[in-house]
């Protein structure tokens, strides 16, 4: 049996026009002679309204009901995707997580897939279904459903395709591939024929939501393929692949990336002493509060610095509490939170070896008058924090700078 695992995100289930569409993408496929597995997400931006409904209910929903509240929104999809095939006549079934067999460990709201049960996905399949598997969510051990962090269906995708060895896996969405920047905001960005995991994992946690970072881990790991392509036009799209399949000594930036989901917080005058970093980084850790830089300014004449980190804007309530708890411990000045940040990245390979690709995102900035927060570097990264009101403008400009037009390289 060959089988095809094809995920359709929330954009591509958008309306019903949409999902009729999509589904004939998948009947189109079965009859090729393919057994097809559809993960399916929320409709639209459900999501996000699902989340907006709980905050409008309690400022701090507890995780386990929340994890209830939004996995709603792929059973929505699922049976609208289910009920579309079979109006065509296809064979169909619509299965939860739970349904499809995907066990789940780990924190609500961010479980980890720990194994799947393809048992009676597999029977499904021999008797001809097109199995609509829900994404993002997961069977606990304690009976529960929790979800698998934002953007979690392709990890499902990723993780079903790794389960059921069909060694590559189909990501539909608006876009038709991987832009060399966001596409809707970078009018003349370049789709790339192929990007290694490597790169995406970094484009990803940089900010370009196109693909989730964790399922980037899990098909670098389980080595599946991956296919970025659009969910309304039928051309090839953008292969995710393993380095070695790429070229060689690629010392240039392929993307950037645009990130608007994170504030900046700043210790302000903790003493100049050893171990002052760790505890302020233990309060953090201790709230399980993801960090994504860590700046630490010089001393000043009185023997203080400042530290600055990103936390997404989702944990800044919990991390600023954790952070005044400290200041107080530790008799530092105050802690300020600045949520009008934006943070431009580009995203290559080689940049150890090549200062000038950081020189040309600071002159290209400069150029457009444009304050640098902070920055940090990396082999495969450059990240720079500026206003949020220049973010776009940043990225415009820096896509110019490292020449990533249509019709270059
Ligand atoms: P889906 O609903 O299919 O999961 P997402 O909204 O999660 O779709 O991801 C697709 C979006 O990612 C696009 O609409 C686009 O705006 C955005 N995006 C950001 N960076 C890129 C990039 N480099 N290439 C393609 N799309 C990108
Ligand atoms: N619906 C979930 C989200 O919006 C999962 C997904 O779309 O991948 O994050
Ligand atoms: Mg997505």
């Amino acid at each position: 049996m060959k089988i095809t695992v094809m995920k359709f995100g929330g954009t591509s289930v958008a309306d019903p026009e949409k999902i009729q569409r999509a589904a004939e993408r998948a009947i189109a496929e079965r009859r090729k002679g393919y057994a097809v597995v559809a993960v399916v997400s929320a409709p639209g931006e459900m999501t996000d309204e699902l989340i907006a409904l709980a905050e409008r209910v309690t400022a701090s929903p507890d995780d386990r009901e929340l994890d209830q509240l939004v996995s709603t929104g792929e059973q929505v999809g699922i049976a609208l995707f289910a009920m579309a095939c079979k109006a065509r006549g296809a064979n169909a079934v619509s299965l939860t997580g739970p349904q499809a067999g995907i066990d789940a460990v780990g924190a609500a709201g961010r479980a980890q897939i720990r194994r799947i049960r393809t048992r009676a996905l597999l029977k499904h399949l021999r008797e001809g279904r097109i199995v609509v598997v829900a994404g993002f969510q997961g069977l606990t051990p304690e009976g529960d459903t929790a979800t698998l962090g934002r953007g979690g269906s392709d990890l499902t995708a990723v993780a079903l395709a790794s389960a059921l060895k069909t060694g590559r896996c189909e990501i539909f969405s608006d876009v038709k591939g991987v832009y060399t920047a966001d596409p809707r905001i970078v009018h003349d960005a370049r789709k790339l024929s192929k990007i290694s995991f490597e790169e995406m994992l970094e484009l990803a946690g940089a900010g370009a939501q196109v693909m989730q970072a964790r399922s980037m881990e899990v098909a670098e790991r389980f080595g599946v393929e991956i296919h970025v392509r659009s969910a309304f036009h039928p051309q090839a799209g953008t292969w995710i692949v393993a380095q070695e399949d790429l070229m060689l000594e690629k010392a240039f930036v392929s993307s950037l990336a645009l990130d608007k989901s994170e504030v900046r917080l700043t210790i302000v005058g903790v003493p100049d002493q050893p171990g002052v970093a760790a505890s302020v980084l233990t309060a953090l850790a201790e709230g399980d509060i993801p960090v994504d830089m860590i700046i630490q300014s010089a001393p000043s004449h009185l023997g203080v610095n400042d530290m600055s980190f990103m936390t997404p804007k989702n944990h800044a309530v919990k991390a600023k509490k954790a952070l005044e708890g400290v200041a107080r411990r530790l008799r530092a000045e105050r802690v300020d939170l600045n949520d009008q940040v934006a943070k431009v990245s580009a995203v290559g390979t080689g940049f150890r070896h090549s200062p000038k690709i950081a020189a040309t995102m600071f002159r290209a900035l400069a150029e457009q008058r444009i304050n640098i927060h902070m920055i940090s570097a990396s082999d495969l990264r450059v990240s720079c924090i500026v206003d949020f009101a220049d973010g776009e403008t940043a990225l415009r400009a820096l896509h110019k700078a490292y020449g990533l037009s249509k019709g270059k390289k």
